[in-house]
């Protein structure tokens, strides 16, 4: 007997069931990014490695340690994409969109590729979907971003268990009058930090507040914090950033722990994490990346934007129990005796028809059975059509939520099923 294939360690089969919750959170996704007046982006799977080198950072820890990258025949050095704003910002500069609009609002969602160890919540190719607002410097483009986010936590009704933390990096100026601070503030203990952290001692210290080791977050607990080293202007912004959200009633928390330790970003940085995930608590990170574009090659153009682990964001459901929510048949068709079956082909054609999902029995089962399978589709109504019924055109509708159940005829049914009863 031949072996069996299993799959690549860290990835994962979407399986029947669970694709359902996808696309229902893909739809809430596409909704409110409609709304919002975002457009969907797709650029490809791979890249030159040189765009995230220098767009992610030599000294990031998915650059240094977690990319998947190889040389094709052709001898050019490629990477699965570990992460989409540097792709984004690659076809927004190679696309020109800045001639379209001044502003450009895209979304996307697809999947990235990490060699990291796996774990729960934590896979080598995982999703993401996320959203990009370049062109404008302006703290209300910075809400209208975060909002976007806390828009889509909202439809999902998990809002209440997801914590907006913020702080803000301010511009260039700000940061290079704080990295002395900080070097003077680390300079006696420097031989005892982690070597990582040696090493960025002098070309980034800021990252050093981002360790994960506990001994340099011992070190830095008592750091002077960049928040109150910022310049008139970052603190003008990062003040009007903080009440506009608060007039959109999105609550935050400010920490002043929270980095992004490369020169392009600016100003405003942000994450969502969520208590009910654990260890890996981060559901959503993002940030202002006034400089990226520049460095990429582009104009000196602002940007904003943030990507969310789509596995992560269904963790959360799957905690909160809101992930059956997301599935469920509308109408699942009994038919307890065979002589039904014709009948039913035609009348499920013209419920799906009008809208509704249904479903019914293929193999010929007992009306107990496929009760049961009504039950394990999460179906919001189940309609048997027995004989005594079909005969006086009516059908037993019973509803799933109250147990109720009711003859009726077949049109009280439908309206009924739409909701328009
Ligand atoms: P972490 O500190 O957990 O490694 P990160 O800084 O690498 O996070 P980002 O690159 O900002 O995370 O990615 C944004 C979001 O993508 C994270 O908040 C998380 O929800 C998700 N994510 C990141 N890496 C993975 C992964 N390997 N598997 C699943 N989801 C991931
Ligand atoms: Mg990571």
């Amino acid at each position: 007997m031949p072996d069996k294939i299993q799959r690549i360690k860290g990835t994962n089969d979407i399986l029947p069931g669970e694709t359902e919750k996808w696309q229902a959170l893909e739809r809430v996704i596409q909704t409110v990014m409609m709304r919002s007046a975002y457009s969907e982006i797709r650029t490809p799977i791979f890249e030159k490695t040189e765009l995230f080198a220098r767009g992610v950072g030599e000294d990031t820890d998915i650059v240094s340690k977690e990319m998947y990258s190889f040389e094709d025949k052709g001898g050019t050095s490629i990477t699965l994409r570990p992460e989409l704003t540097a792709p984004v910002v690659r076809s927004y500069i190679q696309n020109n969109l800045q001639q379209i609009a001044p502003t450009t609002k895209v979304w996307y969602h697809g999947p990235l590729f990490r060699q990291e160890r796996p774990q729960k919540g934590r896979y080598r190719q995982f999703y993401q979907f996320g959203a990009e607002t370049i062109g404008s410097p302006f703290p209300e483009t910075d809400v209208e971003t975060i909002g976007l986010y806390w828009e889509i936590l909202t439809e999902l009704g998990i809002s209440d268990a997801v914590v907006l933390k913020i702080n803000s990096v301010g511009d260039e100026a700000s940061r290079e009058t704080y990295r002395q601070v900080l070097r003077e503030f680390l300079r006696p203990n420097l031989g005892e930090m982690s070597e990582t952290s040696q090493r960025r001692f002098e070309t980034n210290p800021l990252r050093i507040l981002d360790s994960k080791d506990p001994g340099d977050k011992a070190m830095t607990d008592h750091a002077p914090k960049l928040v109150d080293y910022l310049n008139e202007s970052s603190e003008r912004h990062y003040k009007s950033v903080l009440e506009l959200l608060s007039s959109l009633e999105i609550p935050y928390e400010q920490d002043d722990r929270l980095v992004r330790g490369l020169d392009y970003y600016t100003h405003t940085a942000f994450e969502f994490t969520s208590d009910v995930l654990g260890a890996q608590d981060a559901v959503c990170g993002g940030g202002r990346y006034d400089g990226l574009i520049e460095e990429l090659g582009g104009g000196k153009v602002p940007a904003i934007g943030w990507a969310s682990g789509t596995e992560r964001l269904l963790l959360v459901m799957e905690a909160l129990e809101k992930s059956q929510s997301l599935t469920g048949l509308d109408c699942y068709l009994a038919i307890p005796g065979d002589e039904q079956r014709p009948t039913a082909t035609t009348l499920i054609r013209e419920w799906r028809r009008a809208g509704l999902s249904c479903d019914t029995d293929l193999q010929r089962r007992s009306l107990k059975a496929q009760m049961r399978e009504a039950n394990r589709q999460n179906a919001r109504f189940v309609v048997i059509l027995g004989e005594s019924e079909r005969k006086n055109g009516s059908v037993q509708l019973k509803s799933m939520e109250t147990g109720a159940q009711s003859e009726m005829s077949i049109a009280a049914a439908l309206k009924m099923m739409l909701g328009q009863a």
